[in-house]
């Protein structure tokens, strides 16, 4: 299952985030979540849920923040509309994905002593 490897990556990170402020535990795990990324957020969290438990993240909460896609043309930048033609209007250059395909570990919540 895709999502839960994810997440046992993300968890080694926040552990490792953890260990180096000598955190006592993690009150809240954001992911930044891109709606191209391939990721179901309702897997992602129960994922969550079973990984967490017996770690530093055993009483945190995972909040999802889900990111929309936006495309850009490649050549100028210009922004271009999803849904719309995939290619430039400008120049012609093909679109480019500038945003939608993340997923990003954002801020954690620690409890530090
Ligand atoms: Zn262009």
């Amino acid at each position: 299952m895709h999502e839960y490897s994810l997440i046992v990556a993300l968890m080694e990170r926040v552990e490792e985030e953890a260990a180096a402020r000598g955190a006592l535990a993690v009150h809240r795990v954001c992911v930044r979540l891109g709606e191209l990324s391939g990721v179901e957020p309702d897997l992602l969290d129960s994922a969550f849920a079973i990984v967490r438990t017996g770690t530093i993240c055993g009483g945190a909460a995972l909040e999802i923040e889900r990111v929309a896609a936006r495309w850009e043309c490649s050549g100028c930048r210009r922004p271009l509309e999803a849904g719309g033609r995939l290619r430039c209007a400008a120049c012609g250059a093909p679109a480019a994905l500038a945003a939608g395909d993340e997923i990003l570990l954002g801020q954690i919540e620690l409890e530090v002593p």
